[in-house]
C-alpha cells in the first residue's frame, strides 16, 4: 500500500542519514587522530588555484586551498572536514599550519623572481580567536613574506557577528600592510550599508552567481551590480567558479579582469604552479 511504501521510504531516508552521520563521525575521529598525532601536519596538503589576470592572461595570484590525506590515503576536501575543524577548535592549528606554508611558498616564489599575491581563507573561528593577529604578525615574521603579497579571504559571516570588532581587527591586518578580501560575496549578510566605508581592497562575486549567469537574467544583473558597486567603492574585483569559455567572455564584458575557476586551473599542488609560472616567464622573454 502507499502507507506500507511510505513508510519504507522513511526507513531507507532514516538509514541513509545513520549511514551519513556514522561516516560524518569517523571522518571527525580520523581526523582528530590525525590533528593530535601529526603534529607536523603532514597529512594536510596545501593546494593552489591560480588567479587570472583576464587582459594579460598571467596569473597575478593563487588562492591556498588545504586537502586532508586521510590515513586511507584519501584526499578529503575543505567542505567534509573544516565545518569539523570549527566545531572542535581544531581549525586553530590547522588554520595557522596553512597561513605559514603558504607564507612560505610566496617567499620561495618570490626568490624565484615570481612575485604573486598569495590568498589564504581565514575561519570566522580564527578571526574571533584573540591570539590572531599576534600569530599572524609572528608567521609574517618567521616567513619573511612581504605583507602587501598576502590576501586574507574572509566571508560574510565575520561581518554579522560583531561589526565593530571586525571593522577594528581588519583595520589592524590592513595596517600590517596585508590586504583583505570579501569572500563568497553576495551569499551573506552583508548588505550594500555594511560595506560602505567597510575597509577592505577585493571583492569575490560568489560561484553561485558566475555559475547561473548564462541562464539567469537575475544572476546576470546582480554581478554587473557587484562589478559596479566594486568601482564605485575602490575595491578589486575576483569572479570565483569560471567554469567555461563563455563564463570568461561574458565577465570580460561586463568589466571583470581577475578571474578563478576551473577553466583556467583547479587547484594544485605548488610544483605544478611554478611549472605554469616558469613557462610564463620563458613565453615573457621570448616575446
Ligand atoms: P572558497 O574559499 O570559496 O574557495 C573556492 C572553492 O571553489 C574551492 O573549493 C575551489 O576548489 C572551488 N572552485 C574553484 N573554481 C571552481 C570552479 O570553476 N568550479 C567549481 N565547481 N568549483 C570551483 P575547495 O578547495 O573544496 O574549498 C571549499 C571551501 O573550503 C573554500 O571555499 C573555503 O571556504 C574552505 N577552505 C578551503 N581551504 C581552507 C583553509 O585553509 N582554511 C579555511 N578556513 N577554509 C578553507
Ligand atoms: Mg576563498
Ligand atoms: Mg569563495
Ligand atoms: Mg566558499
Amino acid at each position: 500500500s502507499a502507507l506500507f511504501s511510505a513508510k519504507a521510504a522513511g526507513k531507507n531516508q532514516f538509514k541513509f542519514y545513520n549511514q551519513k552521520l556514522e561516516k560524518k563521525l569517523i571522518l571527525k575521529q580520523q581526523l582528530e587522530q590525525s590533528l593530535h598525532s601529526d603534529t607536523d601536519h603532514q597529512q594536510f596538503e596545501v593546494h593552489y588555484q591560480p588567479k587570472i589576470n583576464i587582459h594579460t592572461g598571467h596569473i597575478i595570484g593563487v588562492e591556498a586551498l588545504v586537502r586532508w590525506r586521510n590515513s586511507d590515503g584519501e584526499l578529503i576536501p575543505p567542505s567534509d572536514f573544516i565545518p569539523l575543524c570549527e566545531e572542535s577548535g581544531l581549525i586553530i592549528p590547522l588554520g595557522e599550519y596553512v597561513l605559514t606554508k603558504s607564507c612560505e611558498q610566496a617567499v620561495l616564489w618570490r626568490e624565484m623572481g615570481i612575485e604573486i599575491v598569495m590568498a589564504v581563507n581565514v575561519s570566522i573561528i580564527q578571526f574571533e580567536d584573540p591570539q590572531f593577529l599576534n600569530s599572524l604578525v609572528r608567521i609574517l615574521e618567521t616567513s619573511g613574506i612581504s605583507p602587501n603579497m598576502l590576501e586574507l579571504e574572509l566571508t560574510e559571516s565575520v561581518l554579522a557577528k560583531d561589526i565593530n570588532y571586525a571593522r577594528a581587527l581588519i583595520e589592524r591586518i590592513r595596517d600590517l600592510g596585508i590586504k583583505v578580501a570579501l569572500d563568497d560575496f553576495g551569499t551573506g549578510y552583508s548588505s550594500l550599508a555594511y560595506i560602505n566605508g567597510f575597509p577592505l581592497d577585493v571583492l569575490k562575486i560568489d560561484q553561485s552567481f558566475v555559475r547561473n549567469m548564462l541562464r539567469s537574467k537575475t544572476d546576470q544583473t546582480i554581478i554587473a551590480a557587484i562589478i559596479q558597486m566594486a568601482n564605485g567603492l575602490n575595491l578589486k574585483l575576483v569572479a570565483e567558479g569560471v567554469e567555461t569559455q563563455e563564463h570568461a567572455d561574458e565577465l570580460k564584458e561586463m568589466g571583470c579582469t581577475i578571474m578563478q575557476g576551473f577553466f583556467f586551473s583547479k587547484p594544485i599542488p605548488a610544483k605544478q604552479v611554478t611549472a605554469q609560472l616558469q613557462s610564463e616567464i620563458l613565453t615573457a622573454a621570448l616575446d
